[in-house]
Order: structure tokens, then sequence, then C-alpha cells
């Protein structure tokens, strides 16, 4: 009976040799993740002296686009429409939140970056470990794993998840 023994280093010198193309795949999963990944967007306030303490508290605040941002409740919203110590909302005057003081003559506005995740997105370089080859697309930012994935707010608010990254890599599988 005759047993095919790969020559001593054949497989690891393989590896090594597929170790591009393995990257390249990974640089497709990559692009595909960056086209699906939703945009960010920041609260922007007037900035005048009639802006809330709880939305100036918010100027500034990046949040991915699927997400909500967190501001600071009214003591009104506390007391009659049973939110806690933070309001949750998907832009401003979002009646979603459940509060009323908080979005009452609010002004405020939002700024979308569309590249906001997408830039976070990046792919490192092939490691060659034996005969085995890994490349990892990586999303590494404030709150990229909740955009994924989504997450849920006190108050049973449900933010779903924008699944860039699993999207991107069936992209990538379904092309090859
Ligand atoms: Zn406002």
């Amino acid at each position: 009976m005759a047993k095919f023994t790969p020559a001593p280093g054949l497989e690891e010198a393989l590896a090594l040799m597929i170790a591009p193309d393995v990257r390249r795949i990974a640089l497709r999963v990559e692009a595909a993740a960056k086209s699906l990944a939703p945009p960010t967007k920041r609260w922007v306030t007037v900035g005048d002296d009639r802006v809330r303490p709880t939305h100036v508290d918010a100027q500034g605040q990046e949040v991915p686009g699927n997400l909500r941002f967190t501001l600071n409740s009214m003591d009104w919203d506390v007391k009659h429409r049973g939110v806690g110590p933070s309001t949750y909302m998907r832009e401003p005057r979002d009646r979603s939140s459940r509060a009323i003081a908080n979005l009452k003559n609010c002004r405020c506005s939002t700024h979308k970056d569309p590249d906001g995740i997408a830039r976070l997105i990046n792919t490192g370089q092939p490691v060659v470990s034996g005969k085995k080859v890994t490349v990892t697309v990586y999303a590494q930012g404030p709150l990229v794993v909740e955009a994924e994935v989504g997450t849920v707010y006190p108050g049973n608010l449900v933010a779903d998840g924008a699944h860039f990254m699993a999207g991107g890599a069936a992209i990538a599988a379904a092309r090859r």
C-alpha cells in the first residue's frame, strides 16, 4: 500500500505561497464590509445660549447610524415619562425615546459621515503558522461591535445590527 507523505516542509512552503492569495480574498471582504457599513452621525446644536444643558452635553457626540445618542434625561421626563437617568434618541426630537421635555423646542440637528464606520475597517498582514495561513479583517473603534450586532437600550429600545462584517464575508464568499 502506497501512502503519500509530503516532503518535509512542503506544506509550510505551500502555506507561504498561498498567503498573498488569502490576503487578496480578505481585501475583498474588507471592501464589501466597507460598502455595507453604516454612516456615523454627530449631534450638533445651534450653539447659542438657549440650548438646554442636556443638549449642550450632547454636542459633538458621534455614534454609528443604526444606534442611538445617549443624553442626560430631564427631570420632567424622569418624573412623568418613566425614563431613567439617560434618554436614548436616534436623532433630535426622537419621540421613540419616550421623552417629551427633552424634545420640546429642540433646534438641534445631526451631521452624517458616510465613511464614519468604513474608515475603521482594515485588513491585517498574513500570519503563517506551520501549514495555516490567517488573515484578519477587523473593525476597531468606539461602538463598532454594537453597530455590527445591534444592542438594546434601557426601556427595551432595540437597535438592529447592521451586520456589515458578516455581510461582507458572505458577499466575498459568494463571489468565489
Ligand atoms: Zn436640542
